[in-house]
This record gives C-alpha cells, sequence and structure tokens, in this order.
C-alpha cells in the first residue's frame, strides 16, 4: 500500500488572499491581453505561463519543504476558477500541469528520484504534461496498449498519443503504459519521460472548436530514462486517489472561472441596458438571476467535493479511496460541471444578443462559447456515466 502524502501547509490565510488578487492581476494584465489570439492563432499562450512561472506559481502544490507554497486542493481550485475568467486555455493548461505534479507529491515522495524532481520543479519552474489517451484504447485511462520494457536500470517506451496538451512546450510528461509487453492492459504504470530523453514525433495537428491555446496535438511519443522516472505506486492507485478527484476538481473550478466571465459579461451588457430605460427592469434582469443561479450551484457543487476530497487526503489512509461513493459523486461533479458551463454560457448569450454572438465585441462570448464544448469530451460524459451505471448497481447511498 503506498503512503499518500498530501500538501495543505498553507491554510486560508490573508496570505493566500494575496495570493489570490496577484493571480487576478496576472489574468487581467496578461492572460485577459492574450485570451484572444491565442485563441485565434491556436497558439500556446507563452506570455500566461511565463507570468505564472514569475509567479512561482508553478509549484504552488509542492510541499513547502521542497520549497513550494504548500498550497492545498481547495486553493488550487480557487487560483484555477480565478485564471479561467481571464483564459480558458491557459486556466486548462495550469490546471493540467497542477494535477501531474499532485500525482507526483501524492505517490512520488517516497521515491529520492521524485523528491530531487519536486526540488528541481520548484527551482526552474518546470511545466509538466500528461500523456494518458492512446490510439487504439482513447479515453479509457484503465487500458493501455503500450509497454514499457526495461533494461537494467533503463527503460524505453513508445506511445502513439492522439492528444498531449503543450507536448512541444512541456518539460516532462507522466505517461500511462503496461508495466512490461507481457502485463495485461490493466497493470499500468505512470513513468516521467523528460525532455531531452524523449522525442515526439507529430502525429496530428491542434485546429478544434475549442481550447484552442492548449496545443493539445498527437506525437508518437518514444522515450528512454531511468527505472527510478517510474512512479512507486500502481497507476489504479495514483487514478483513484488523485488523477480522477484531482482532475474533477480542478477542470469543474476553471470551467466555474470561464462560467463566471461569461455572468460578469452578461451583467455588464445587463447594466448597459438599464442604463437606457431608468426606473424600468429590463427582462434581460431576470435572465441574469436565473443564470446566476445556476452558476451558485456550479461552484457549490466544486466546493463540495473538494472538502470532501480534502477531508479524504487529510485521514492519509488510501483506503478510504475503495469506496464506490467518492467515485461517484466524483463523476456526478464532472459531468454535471460540463452541463453547467454550456448552459451558463447559452443563457448568458441569449443575455447579450448579438453583442454576445460578434467576434468583435467587449461582451463576445464566442471564446467561452467554444471552450465550454470542450469540457463534455475530456473523458467523455458517457464513458463517465456509464461507470456510474454499473458502480450505482452495488453502491448503497450513505457510504
Ligand atoms: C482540451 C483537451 C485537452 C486534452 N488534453 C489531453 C492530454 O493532455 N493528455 C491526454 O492524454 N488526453 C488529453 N485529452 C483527451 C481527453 O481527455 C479524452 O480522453 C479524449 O478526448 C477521448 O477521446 P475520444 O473522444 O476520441 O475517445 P473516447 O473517450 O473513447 O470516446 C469516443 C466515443 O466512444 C464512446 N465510448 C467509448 N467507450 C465508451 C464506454 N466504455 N462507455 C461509453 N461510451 C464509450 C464515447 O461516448 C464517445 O462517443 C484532451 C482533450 C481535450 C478536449
Amino acid at each position: 500500500m503506498n503512503t499518500l502524502v498530501c500538501s495543505a501547509d498553507l491554510e486560508v490565510t490573508a496570505e493566500f488572499d494575496d495570493l489570490l488578487r496577484q493571480v487576478h492581476a496576472i489574468g487581467r494584465d496578461t492572460l485577459a491581453v492574450h485570451a484572444a489570439d491565442v485563441d485565434r492563432d491556436a497558439r500556446f499562450p507563452t506570455e500566461s505561463i511565463t507570468a505564472l512561472k514569475d509567479a512561482r506559481l508553478l509549484s504552488a502544490y509542492v510541499p513547502a519543504e521542497y520549497g513550494g507554497m504548500g498550497l492545498n486542493i481547495h486553493q488550487i481550485g480557487e487560483i484555477c476558477e480565478v485564471l479561467g475568467q481571464y483564459c480558458g486555455s491557459s486556466a486548462m493548461i495550469y490546471a493540467m500541469h497542477c494535477i501531474q505534479v499532485a500525482c507526483v507529491v501524492h505517490h512520488g515522495q517516497e521515491s529520492l528520484f521524485f523528491q530531487n524532481y519536486l526540488r528541481q520543479l520548484v527551482e526552474q519552474q518546470l511545466l509538466m504534461a500528461s500523456a494518458t489517451t492512446e490510439i487504439g484504447t482513447g479515453g479509457d485511462l484503465l487500458s493501455s496498449i503500450c509497454a514499457i520494457e526495461v533494461n537494467g536500470d533503463n527503460f524505453s517506451l513508445t506511445k502513439k498519443a492522439p492528444v498531449i496538451s503543450y507536448g512541444e512546450q512541456a518539460d516532462d510528461i507522466l505517461v500511462t503504459c503496461r508495466r512490461s509487453p507481457d502485463a495485461p492492459a490493466s497493470d499500468q504504470v505512470h513513468v516521467m519521460v523528460r525532455r531531452g530523453e524523449y522525442t515526439a514525433t507529430p502525429l496530428s495537428t491542434w485546429d478544434t472548436m475549442g481550447f484552442r491555446g492548449t496545443c493539445s496535438s498527437g506525437f508518437t511519443l518514444t522515450a528512454i530514462g531511468d527505472t527510478a522516472q517510474i512512479l512507486p505506486a500502481s497507476f489504479t492507485d495514483i487514478l483513484t486517489q488523485t488523477m480522477h478527484p484531482y482532475s474533477h476538481i480542478v477542470w469543474g473550478a476553471l470551467w466555474s472561472g470561464i462560467a463566471m466571465d461569461a455572468v460578469n459579461r452578461a451583467r455588464a451588457f445587463v447594466r448597459a441596458e438599464a442604463r437606457k430605460t431608468p426606473g424600468e427592469t429590463p427582462i434581460s434582469a431576470v435572465r441574469l438571476a436565473e443564470v446566476d443561479q445556476v452558476l451558485q450551484e456550479m461552484r457549490h457543487n466544486v466546493k463540495s467535493v473538494t472538502r470532501e476530497y480534502q477531508e479524504l487526503l487529510d485521514k492519509n489512509c488510501p483506503e478510504a479511496f475503495k469506496g464506490f461513493g467518492f467515485s461517484i459523486r466524483t463523476n456526478n461533479l464532472k459531468v454535471s460541471c460540463s452541463q453547467r458551463i454550456v448552459e451558463i454560457v447559452g443563457k448568458a448569450l441569449l443575455i447579450c444578443g448579438i453583442s454576445g454572438y460578434r467576434n468583435d465585441s467587449k461582451f463576445s462570448l464566442a471564446r467561452h462559447l467554444r471552450d465550454s464544448y470542450g469540457a463534455a469530451l475530456m473523458v467523455n460524459n458517457d464513458r463517465i456515466t456509464k461507470l456510474n451505471a454499473t458502480m450505482l448497481m452495488v453502491h448503497k447511498e450513505g457510504h
């Protein structure tokens, strides 16, 4: 059984409020300034990620003993929500990086290699990416076709990955693969491949509807490395205890941020309308009240699952993740948030009307709407719902 180590060194403090103000300033001064051209050109948001590195935010979840900020999942979620209000792609990149960091923080600390890696990540503000999706298995995280081949202390690995976000810009990539060429598809390990030790040959480009700045092209990844780069826990444990809940929480948080910005644009539009007809409440104000209610539900849902996850981490008991209840609620969070974001942006569009429909208006919701449709596909909602259906047949409410 691996030991689950969580990072919760910094409590909710005035210090964290200052940090959030700093994140808002980065959002306003950098993310928002470049969001439109990042989206238009489907280019990596270099300015945003540089600003986040300058603020040492790439090591926000790394415990203080390694030099990181030691923030907890609740605080990382808040940062993702703030970033989502300014640029969905930058927020998604930050969230995906934090998921990988959490995998190392929770499951790598008993290894000298990963202890040193965490220090290096802090010093150099390394950017981590993920390659779980594979040609042939699609979004099924729990099986791999590719396998690691170990020879003494070294390994080699080739994976055909149809989607690796910021694959060209990442320093290191956590890759899932089978434990050995004769292992079953479900016997997986999580391996770190490092810049300079892998080649990424392009398989496909990234010209998509939304999240265009994540630059999630496909690659054939060929890597060599030291066996110390294999995370000591099984991938099943990493997925259940970290990747699954952490992803759905930080995604839900950043999607909430995108939805918040859509509602804020709608609010600004309604205010402008109201000024034209003093003393009258425009119908769009009623629509604003309706959409605000959905946004509140979405945000509360994220916070509630975050609280439950933090409690499980605080128990520091990997067994606590074995029951289906938490998994089902985490899946519900993802499916619900991915639906709510489309609903909220759609309602905001109805409020802003043609001004929201235009690409060249300050009320434009085009990017928000296109980004919002990606949420249901990031681990397809049907896949998740089918899993919940299976678990619900044996799970009793209240457990
Ligand atoms: C913006 C963005 C960034 C991403 N970044 C990364 C990344 O960095 N790294 C990475 O590895 N992946 C990444 N992904 C991939 C992503 O998370 C999904 O795993 C991937 O998009 C799934 O691909 P798919 O839709 O072709 O496959 P599938 O999930 O296989 O779905 C295809 C179709 O088959 C159906 N289906 C298949 N199996 C089942 C089943 N068991 N039950 C029910 N329905 C099923 C689905 O409903 C769907 O209709 C990213 C995706 C997006 C949108």
